[in-house]
């Protein structure tokens, strides 16, 4: 997606040049699944798909209204500063807009048009895009733009608490500070990030699985990844949250096989993590069976893969040159990624698209990307207003 394509819709819905256009990537997690609100280390890439948003404003008192050009609504009527959500996808305007309005950002009625090759509820994080992207588009129309960290939490606020989705600081983060050739270290209990090279190819399957259990399971496992922490934190109350847990805690520990099963993968993904850290610090490459280690563990310890996610990873990395893969994003549907050599992964997509439809009966989508810049506003269709 690019900016001349989001103005082109805006001008072909409302007639008229937008003031702004901001455009945000989607975000693949390579490791570290599951484990960003447990406090944990997480390894995303911001990748060459994107959401853009234009924006102009209205004269006081006008309905604001909003098309997406993914979406069959058409153009609908929407509240900037609702109080409440409708159920629809321009609560992320709204979200991102209250929260900006909270801080001290005029929020005027607007017309706005969102254009996006970013797949959605595919766990590429369209989610956070849009509300990133929303949030700078809104800050650069009341000429009070927000840096990249700013805007992630402003995201992440709309999204956690006025859309209502538990979800944490990796997307929003991945989403505004990615930079190309780079992965990006998250803390999540700390918000630090580190910027690490890495500039290899990443392929993406998408199951395209409705992910119709995904709200349900994942609050189902941030209650049980709650009771664990309360568990271990008996055996040792000094633990600062799950991710940070010693795995000898989380054996002593009293609690079902199943909130234990969730802990295990929760521990042994932060050993992967650190070391895949340490890997990109050192050498800018990464070794693919950490990814294929954290698929085996979400399939087998968090229980939140598909059988189509099981056969993409499995059959990924037989194919010559791949040299990981697992699922990205929540799980129960979405995204595989794998990693590799450039070439072989380009060769291997189409082959793995074409089993993938004769085994499941439906071909997949794919992308072979690399990892790309954050959040941008582009500078021409800024307002220049005294
Ligand atoms: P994802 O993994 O893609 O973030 P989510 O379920 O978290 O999946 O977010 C998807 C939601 O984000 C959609 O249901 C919609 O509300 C909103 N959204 C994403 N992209 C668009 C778009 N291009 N146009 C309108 N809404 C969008
Ligand atoms: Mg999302």
């Amino acid at each position: 997606m690019s900016a001349p394509d989001v103005a082109a819709l805006f001008r072909q819905y409302f007639g008229a040049e937008p003031e702004v256009v901001a455009l945000a990537p989607g975000r693949a997690n390579l490791v570290g699944e599951h484990v960003d609100y447990c406090g944990g280390l997480v390894l995303p890439v911001a990748i060459g798909v994107r959401i853009g948003v234009a924006m102009r404003r209205l004269s006081p008192r006008s309905a604001s209204t909003a098309v997406s050009g993914t979406g069959a609504e058409g153009a609908a009527r929407f509240d900037p500063l609702a109080l409440r959500p409708v159920g629809r996808w321009t609560d992320y305007l709204s979200g991102v807009a209250g929260v900006l309005a909270a801080l001290g950002t005029t929020i005027p009625p607007v017309e706005v048009a969102v254009a996006s090759d970013i797949p959605v509820g595919a766990g590429l994080s369209s989610s956070a895009a849009l509300s990133v992207a929303a949030a700078m588009a809104f800050s650069a129309l009341a000429g009070e733009p927000c840096d990249p960290r700013a805007l992630a939490t402003v995201a992440l606020r709309a999204e956690r608490s006025f859309v209502g989705i538990p979800c944490g600081i990796m997307d929003p983060l991945a989403v505004s500070l990615g930079r190309a050739g780079h992965a990006i270290a998250i803390d999540c209990h700390a918000g630090a990030t580190e910027l690490l090279p890495f500039d290899g190819a990443v392929l993406l399957v998408d199951t395209g699985a409705q992910r119709a259990l995904v709200a349900s399971a994942y609050r189902q496992r941030v209650t049980e990844c709650a009771m664990a922490l309360d568990a271990v934190r008996l055996v040792d109350p000094a633990t600062r949250d799950l991710a940070s847990a010693s795995p000898a805690a989380v054996e002593a520990a009293l609690m079902s096989p199943e909130v234990r099963r969730r802990a295990r993968h929760v521990v042994g993904e932060m050993a992967r993590v650190r070391q895949a850290i340490a890997q990109l610090r050192a050498s800018g490459t990464l070794d693919g069976a950490l990814l294929s280690a954290s698929h085996d563990s979400l399939r087998d310890l968090y229980e939140c893969s598909t059988p189509a996610l099981d056969w993409l990873a499995r059959e990924a990395t037989r194919l010559p040159g791949v040299a990981g893969a697992r699922l990205t994003g929540a799980g129960w549907g979405g995204c595989l990624v794998a990693i590799g050599d450039d070439d072989a992964l380009r060769a291997s997509a189409p082959r793995l698209a074409a089993g993938f439809a004769s085994q499941f009966g439906r071909p997949p989508r794919w992308w072979l990307l690399h990892a790309a810049d954050g959040a941008t506003l582009e500078s021409g269709h800024v307002a220049h207003r005294s």
